[in-house]
């Protein structure tokens, strides 16, 4: 572990990972991957309003908001100051199990005492967007040239999403793959922030192996360069290179 830590220039005291949201345009949908943790969860993130109006864009701009999982830093920005949604004329959409999991009240007392915040967190959310979040399951053409990719693992139901525009295509991976360091060069290796983190190698192996048999550019929640960038084989694992 020291090893690969110290290649990147990362100790082991100190990570702070990178949170990049992807937003993805095609002329008539305005699709955001997850909406960040808002200002409730640390006081350096909730800049998603600013990031937007940098692009020229608005909160009723967003049509389409599209979760990964449902994790504080990938859904607690969900709600405004007003616990409205912060986005609302966007329709949400999560994967079905990912729902039923943070849905279920017997959640927060066997996710374990560390994650029990989150259930309750997510559980707040996702009653602001009960009456219309549009569910979907493994391999559902969720939009126009976006296909839902299961990858559980880092929480049961998280959902990775495959964009395809004629030639070009790309895999979303939300925290399936977490980080540039240890997942890439040990993807076999366990990790303390996936729920089922045995599970979660399966996944992260599957989606190594796409992303290089298939050259997908991957798109990565906690990863460097924004976040996007291609995958190539190193030593006895893999690199990120960034675009
Ligand atoms: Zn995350």
């Amino acid at each position: 572990m020291d090893d690969v830590l110290s290649e990147f220039g990362v100790s082991k005291d100190r990570l702070t990972p990178e949170c990049n949201l992807a937003l993805y345009r095609d002329g008539e949908n305005t699709v955001l991957f997850d909406v960040g943790s808002g200002p409730d969860f640390m006081p350096s993130a909730g800049t998603i309003v600013d990031s937007l109006d940098a692009l020229g864009l608005a909160p009723e701009d967003i049509t389409h908001v599209v979760f990964t999982h449902a994790h504080p830093d990938h859904i607690w920005g969900l709600l405004d100051e007003f616990d409205d949604p912060l986005f609302y004329d966007a329709t949400y959409m999560m994967g079905r199990q990912e729902w039923d999991y943070w849905w279920n009240p017997e959640t927060v007392s066997t996710i374990g005492e560390a994650r029990a915040a989150f259930a309750v967190g997510a559980k707040r959310r996702m009653e602001a967007i009960e009456d219309s979040v549009v569910l979907f399951d493994d391999g559902s053409e969720i939009l126009p040239g976006i296909a839902a990719v299961s990858s559980p693992g880092h929480t049961p139901g998280h959902m990775g999403f495959e964009i395809r525009n004629g030639s070009n295509a790309a895999l979303v991976v939300g925290d399936a793959i977490g980080n540039h360091h240890v997942a890439f060069q040990r993807p076999s290796w366990e990790s303390g922030s996936d729920q089922d983190a045995a599970l979660a190698v399966k996944t992260r192996q599957m989606l190594f192996d796409r992303l290089t048999s298939e050259d997908l550019t991957l798109i990565g929640f906690h990863l460097p360069d924004g976040g996007m960038g291609k995958v190539e084989p190193y030593r006895d694992g893999y690199r990120f290179i960034g675009i």
